[in-house]
């Protein structure tokens, strides 16, 4: 579903920028499973902006009136998707950080999670030594 997402603009936008002033150097467009939205290459720490629709948040999706078996059953592919992209990019030793579009809406979230992943940064590089 990643290209319903609109990769370039909005929250997960803000929330890469913010990681970037603050010195993390993401890359984007890493060839790996899931095309997650950043990747950090040498952490190999992988993070996915998941928005609340498309991959069926439990805060804030509605199920659409018309067609829902069609909606059920993308939703349903959608969530097995993720689940599957997660088991394997952790099977070969990346860490996986999934955020839902509503964690990243305002700028003290986005401050929040760019903590995070700092921090998930940071273990993983003393994990290496
Ligand atoms: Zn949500």
């Amino acid at each position: 579903m990643s290209r319903n997402r609109g990769k370039d603009t909005g929250p997960e936008v803000a929330l890469r920028v913010l990681c970037w002033s603050s010195g993390l150097r993401y890359r984007l467009d890493v060839k790996i499973i899931g095309k997650p939205d950043f990747v950090f290459v040498r952490e190999k720490v992988a993070v996915f902006v998941d928005g609340c629709f498309w991959h069926g948040c439990p805060a804030h999706y509605n199920a659409p009136k018309t067609r829902s078996d069609f909606w059920e059953a993308k939703l349903h592919k959608n969530r097995l998707r993720d689940e599957m992209v997660t088991k394997e990019l952790q099977d070969s030793g990346w860490l996986v950080l999934r955020y839902w579009e509503h964690d990243i809406k305002t700028a003290t979230q986005r401050e929040e999670r760019v903590r995070e992943i700092q921090a998930a940064i940071q273990a993983r590089r003393a994990e290496a030594i």
